[in-house]
Parts: structure tokens; sequence; C-alpha cells
């Protein structure tokens, strides 16, 4: 079998991706010839400019649909709206970081939503269409701290480890049948979201924005280095690959060594 990666005719639902690494990722599954669903809750010109910039470069279909993945029936409704889903990437997350007894209440709820449950209603409203089809991938986008842990970032971790389990359990109801479940587990990728925990933690720490990425964020990264949205979007489009059918259940680490310490 010749391991080429060619995902023509496959459609691939990413959520939150009008920006950071679901963007990075569906960029290069659309190089792989996959046809796009970008989605994010706005619904904004650039939303859709991203999706026809993604359809110029690479000569398939791309789509942007508005869909809040805080609430459960929106995130079935973007499966359906897609029509197909044999690639789901469940990537939409926020973070929050606060001492748990200082922790927002609506901020744990919006994350555990966000982060966790979402990807508990795309799976759910996508594996019959990868059954009808005969062929799927859900790849939950975890974290390193879906694996380990730090202080303040309580629902974020949680939310991160549940999805590990979530992905589990997807992979065993579906071990028999051509479909598998994975979760990427990045360490530090300078996205906005990363961006935005900048200017806190240089008040908490009182320092610079260079020690702080050197010094904090990725203290625990032996690489030194940020992972990039092109590495995640090269490591998703490998577990869509023929070579990675078996390949399930399991959590692929892109953090420059951070769970090895
Ligand atoms: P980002 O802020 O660039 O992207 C987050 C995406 O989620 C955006 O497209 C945003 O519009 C979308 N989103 C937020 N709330 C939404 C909602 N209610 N409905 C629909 N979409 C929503 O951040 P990112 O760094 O690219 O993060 C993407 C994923 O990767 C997240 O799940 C994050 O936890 C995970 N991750 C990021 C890093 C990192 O270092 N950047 C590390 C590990 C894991």
């Amino acid at each position: 079998m010749a391991y080429t990666i060619d995902l023509t005719g496959k459609t691939a639902v990413i959520t939150g991706s009008n920006s950071g690494i679901g963007l990075g990722i569906a960029r290069m599954l659309a190089q792989a010839g996959a046809d796009i669903v970008l989605n994010s809750f706005t619904d904004d010109e650039a939303d859709h400019a991203l999706a026809a910039e993604i359809a110029d470069a690479t000569g398939v279909t791309a789509r942007y649909i508005k869909a809040d993945m805080s609430k459960g029936p929106e995130c079935r409704k973007l499966i359906e709206e897609a029509g197909a889903c044999d690639i789901l990437i469940n990537n939409a997350g926020i973070q929050h970081v606060a001492p748990i007894p200082e922790f927002p209440v609506e901020k744990w709820d919006a994350i555990i939503a966000i982060n966790l449950s979402s990807a508990f209603h795309t799976t759910a409203a996508a594996l019959p269409m990868m059954r009808r089809a005969g062929w799927g991938r859900v790849i939950n986008i975890s974290s390193a701290h879906g694996l380990t842990a730090s202080p303040y970032k309580a629902a974020y971790i949680a939310a991160k480890h549940g999805i590990v389990g979530l992905t589990k359990t997807t992979a065993l109801e579906t071990a028999e049948e051509p479909i598998t479940a994975n979760a990427i587990c990045p360490g530090y990728v300078l996205t906005p979201l990363v961006e935005s925990q900048i200017p806190d933690t240089m008040k908490e720490y009182d320092m610079d924005r260079e020690s702080v990425i050197r010094d904090v964020m990725l203290k625990r990264q032996p690489s030194k280095d940020f992972a990039t949205v092109e590495q995640l979007g090269g490591t998703a489009t490998f577990l869509c690959s023929a070579a990675a059918d078996q390949i399930t259940g399991t959590t692929v680490s892109v953090d420059g060594g951070w769970t090895a310490l």
C-alpha cells in the first residue's frame, strides 16, 4: 500500500477555525485535498473570506458556518449543516486563569462547554455520518494540559483531561470500524489564545515579554521553542492517512518534550 496522503473527496469540519491552530489545521487538510468547513461563533466578512482564500489557494471547496460551540444544539447543527463530516477536528477552545476559590463560575461553565461538551455534541452528530460513509477520523485538540496540570487553570485542565477520556471512549465505540479517534496534545503554540495570556503573566510575575516567554511559558517545554500551527496541521493530516489506520484511542504530543519531564 502506498502511504500517500490524499484526502480528496473527504469533508473536514474544524470547530473554532477562524484563527490559530484550527485555521492552521484547515489549511493543511485543504492542501491534502479535503473539502473544508470552517467555524466560529462570529459571522464576519473576514470569516467567509478565510474560506474563500483556502478554496482559491488549494482548489478544494471551503465554507464557513457560524455556530456557537458553547451551545449543544448549535454544535449538532454545525455538523448537520456541513452535510458531510468525514474528518472532525474538535478544536474550539478558550482559557481563563484564576485560583480555584476565585474562579468565576460562568468561566468554568463556558470552558467546560466549549472545550469539552462541544466535542461530545459534534461527535454524536458526526459518527452516524462517518458510519454511512464507511470511514472517519475524529481528532480532538487536547493539550499538554490534558496530560499534566498547572495551577490556576482548573477548568481548562479539567476539560483537556476530559477530552482525552472522551477520545478513548470514542475510539472503543468505533474500534471495529474504519473510524479512528485520537487527541493531539500541543505544548505552547504562539496563537492568539497564548498571546492573550502574555500581558497577565507579565503582570503576575513582574517580567518583560521575552522573560515570560522563555522562563514562564516555555519553562516546561524543553525544546525552548513554540510548536507551530503548521506542525499541528501536519500531525492532523498524518492521523488522517492510511498509515494511521491502527492509531486510535491515543494521544499524540506535539510539545517539545514537555510531557517527557
Ligand atoms: P485561538 O484563540 O487562536 O483559537 C480558538 C478558536 O476557538 C478561535 O477560532 C475562536 O473563534 C474559537 N472559539 C472560541 N469560542 C468559541 C465558541 N463559543 N464557538 C465557536 N468557536 C469558538 O486559540 P488556539 O491557540 O488556536 O487554540 C485552539 C485549540 O488549541 C484550543 O482548544 C486550545 O485549548 C488548544 N491548545 C492551544 C495551545 C496553544 O499553545 N495555543 C496549546 C494546547 C492546546
